[in-house]
């Protein structure tokens, strides 16, 4: 395990530590880009204030509650209404575009170059950014795909025609029954194919990006950026300590993290590591100047 950790804001200056991020975007032979729901909220994918309050604020009325996430958390007495808030949630947060281009950014920034992205976002803004598909792994589900409830089957079911249809027909913050997504194999209800517990269903295509993943990084073990853009310590052990451990194996590595508040990395990569505490959308601004 790695020993100190160090925060480096104030061993290298903001501009400096951008040219170094820089330089090292230019020379390396692949990148391999570690998302979190930090780059989301970058590219203004907020779950409180001004947006809550534009599409939530009767919900937010009506239950108590002040932000998206915890109108997730409720515990609705019937699916009418849960499925209400839910497909309201999924069409503002998968379906509608972010709003600022901040994946849109990134995608120039890396398209010229070999690349894969492994994600703990559920949004989409990657595929919708035109990422290539082939280089994505989603490890923790996607708004857009519904599961069963129990699971009967490791089948994900795409959900836009269901989610649509269930916001343009609800009233009073209410679905018709006849609306409520189930099971086509075994008639229970559908969920949400989401990492929230062990129901998670891991379907096909969630093991061919796990299988890509694995075989982007057996076949880079040259000059490689781990560039780590808004990872929290919610699950570090999917993107931020694994990026840890294969810049430690590997002297050719840089370890890049750009984090809003929590830029640091252990000092036994630091010599190969470039933190950066800021906004992801303002530094990849700066990097493609
Ligand atoms: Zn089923």
């Amino acid at each position: 395990m790695f020993g100190r950790i160090s925060t480096m804001k104030s061993t290298g200056n903001y501009s400096d530590e951008i040219k170094r991020l820089k330089k090292a975007i230019e020379e390396t032979d692949a990148i391999v880009i570690g998302a979190g729901a930090g780059l989301s909220t970058s590219a203004g994918f907020v779950y409180n204030g001004e947006r809550f309050e534009k599409h939530f604020s009767e919900f937010g009325k009506k239950y108590g509650f002040k932000d998206m996430y915890s109108g997730g958390f409720y515990p609705y007495e019937t699916p009418e209404e849960m499925w209400a808030y839910w497909s309201k949630f999924i069409f503002v947060n998968r379906y509608m575009d972010a709003p600022k281009p901040v994946y849109e950014h990134l995608l120039s920034l890396v398209k010229d170059k070999e690349y894969f992205v492994i994600t703990t976002n559920v949004d989409h803004c990657f595929q919708k950014a035109g990422f290539d598909k082939k280089r994505l792994f989603y490890t923790q589900g996607d708004y857009g795909l519904f599961q069963c409830s129990e699971p009967c089957s490791d089948e994900t079911y795409e959900n836009e025609e269901m989610v649509r249809n269930m916001v343009e027909r609800q009233k009073d913050m209410k679905i018709p029954k006849d609306l409520i997504p189930k099971c086509p194999k075994c008639g229970k209800p559908l969920t949400m194919n989401l990492r929230s517990d062990e129901k998670f269903v891991e379907d096909a295509g969630w093991h061919e990006a796990a299988a890509r993943y694995h075989d982007f990084l057996n076949g880079h073990d040259g000059k490689i950026l781990y560039l780590e853009l808004g990872v929290g310590y919610n699950t570090p052990g999917i993107i931020k300590y694994p990026f840890w451990q294969m810049t430690a194996d590997n002297p050719d590595a840089t370890y890049a993290c750009v984090n809003f508040g929590e830029a640091v990395c252990p000092d036994d990569i630091r010599e190969q590591a470039v933190c950066i505490d800021g906004d992801i959308g303002m530094v990849i601004d700066e990097l493609r100047k």
